[in-house]
This record gives structure tokens, C-alpha cells and sequence, in this order.
């Protein structure tokens, strides 16, 4: 009895949040390799992210009232299309749906939201990240004008993937090899090399939550101020 009120509930929640679907179709998919990251092209004829200010994320149905967010690396006006990088190295919802994804599958998505980050007016803009970040750090790169002002270090276990970030990307963004589970000692030693000036930086920190949380305590600790750290976690 209780099974069924239940299935009921979920059946009508998975109907209201389905009328709110709006959908796209799937043009290429690249997976890295090894295939654990996985690069996808997309058309988007409904949405609405020309005007961008700050960075934005898209919620993906991936699987009967499952969502989750990825992030457009980019986003072409005339052909409403983008790509999404999708660290799918684990066991989860998210990770399988981006691996089994092919050519003209049908994508839908909840809504198209907000990071609030953008760049700000400084000299020194440093974005660093783990592979989840990976698309909004490409963002990120877009945005900055002049591009000399942008820099950062991106956490990338795989040492092929590695290679191919520089293969396929012109990005001041450095691959830096992961040492520690989440990547912010890796990463901080790597801020400590480069030297930057605390007066002009201003850090974007995009990834795991425990990278974030650990970097900006660090980098507060350097001497920082908070107004110079953009955060946002993005899984645990
Ligand atoms: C605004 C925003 C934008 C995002 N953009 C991107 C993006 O462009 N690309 C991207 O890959 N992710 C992105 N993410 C993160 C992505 O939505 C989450 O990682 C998501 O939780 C993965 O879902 P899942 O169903 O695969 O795993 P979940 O069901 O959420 O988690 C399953 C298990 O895997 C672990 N896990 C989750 N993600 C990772 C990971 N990346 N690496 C290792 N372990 C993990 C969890 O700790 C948990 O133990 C973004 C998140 C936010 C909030």
C-alpha cells in the first residue's frame, strides 16, 4: 500500500518536473582517452544563454527525477550549440548517462542557471579546478579580455589527459598532476610557484568541495581577502 502511494507521488512529480523539460539533440560525442572524460556536443534550439553575463550551468535529466548540472564551455548564438566536459571517472547517475550518450540522442534539461562568477577588473585572473571545472574554466577563458590577464592551474589525474588538454586547447591553463585525493595541495603548492601579487589576483575556485573549501583557506591564509575569492563547490 505504502509502495504504491509512493510509486504514485513519483509518478506525478516526475510528470510536473517532465512538463518543464525542454530538449536538444546530441551532435558529437568524444570521449578522451582513456574514456573517462567525455566531451559532448550539443544543440540547444530553446535556449537562451547569448546574452551571458556570468557563467552559466545546465540541468541535465539524467535519469527519472535525477538532475545534474553541467557547464557549457561555450556557447554559439547562430547554431545554438555548445559543449559540456563531463569528468565521468566515477559511479554515479550523472558519470553514466554522459557515457552512454551518442550522436542525435535527445538530451532535456530542467533549466539553464547562474555561477555568478565573472571576470572582474583586475590584472591578474587565476582560475583553478579539478577536471569537473573543466568546462567552466574554458568559460572562464572566454570571458577574460585580454586574454594575458587570465591563468590557472586545472587538477587532471590522467597523465594522458594531461597531453590532450594542451592537444586540443590553446589555454594559458596549466594541467597539474593530482598528488592527493581532491587535488588542493597539488594545486597550492602549484599557486605558491607562480608568485602572484596580492594585491591584483582575484582566484576563481570551481571543483570538488573539499579542493574549494581547502584552497580558500589556504589562500586566505597567504594573506588574501575573501572579496579576491570567487568559490563555488561543485560535488562532494
Ligand atoms: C554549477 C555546477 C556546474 C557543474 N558543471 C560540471 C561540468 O561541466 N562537468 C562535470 O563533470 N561536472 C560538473 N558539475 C558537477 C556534477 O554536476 C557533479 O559531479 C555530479 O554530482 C556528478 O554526478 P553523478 O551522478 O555522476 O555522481 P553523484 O551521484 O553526484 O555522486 C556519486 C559519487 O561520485 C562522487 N563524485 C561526484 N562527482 C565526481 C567527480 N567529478 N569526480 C569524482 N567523484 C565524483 C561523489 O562524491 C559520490 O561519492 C557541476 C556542478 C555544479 C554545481
Amino acid at each position: 500500500m505504502e509502495t504504491s502511494t509512493f510509486q504514485k507521488i513519483k509518478r506525478r512529480a516526475g510528470k510536473l518536473f517532465d512538463s518543464r523539460l525542454q530538449s536538444g539533440r546530441v551532435l558529437e560525442v568524444r570521449h578522451w582517452n582513456p574514456t573517462t572524460l567525455v566531451e559532448i556536443d550539443l544543440h540547444l534550439p530553446l535556449a537562451d544563454i547569448a546574452q551571458w553575463h556570468d557563467i552559466p550551468y545546465i540541468k541535465f535529466k539524467v535519469d527519472d527525477l535525477t538532475f545534474r548540472d553541467y557547464t557549457p564551455s561555450g556557447w554559439d548564438a547562430e547554431t545554438c550549440t555548445c559543449t559540456i566536459y563531463v569528468d565521468a571517472a566515477h559511479q554515479g547517475p550523472g558519470s553514466k548517462w554522459a557515457q552512454q550518450l551518442k550522436k542525435d540522442d535527445v538530451v532535456s534539461y530542467l533549466k539553464i542557471g547562474s555561477t555568478n562568477h565573472r571576470p572582474v577588473a583586475t590584472s591578474a585572473v587565476v582560475a583553478l579546478g579539478d577536471e569537473s571545472s573543466m568546462g567552466h574554466l574554458l568559460a572562464l577563458q572566454k570571458m577574460v579580455l585580454p586574454n594575458t590577464r587570465f591563468s590557472g592551474g586545472l587538477i587532471i589525474g590522467n597523465e594522458d589527459h594531461r597531453k590532450l588538454f594542451h592537444e586540443y586547447f590553446w589555454s594559458p591553463l596549466e594541467p597539474v598532476a593530482r598528488k592527493d585525493v581532491f587535488g588542493h595541495h597539488s594545486l597550492m603548492e602549484w599557486v605558491l610557484e607562480q608568485q602572484y601579487s596580492l594585491e591584483n589576483t582575484v582566484f576563481y575556485l570551481v571543483g570538488n568541495n573539499t579542493m574549494v573549501t581547502q584552497l580558500r583557506k589556504l589562500l586566505k591564509h597567504q594573506g588574501y581577502p575573501s572579496a579576491q575569492i570567487k568559490a563555488h563547490g561543485f560535488w562532494s
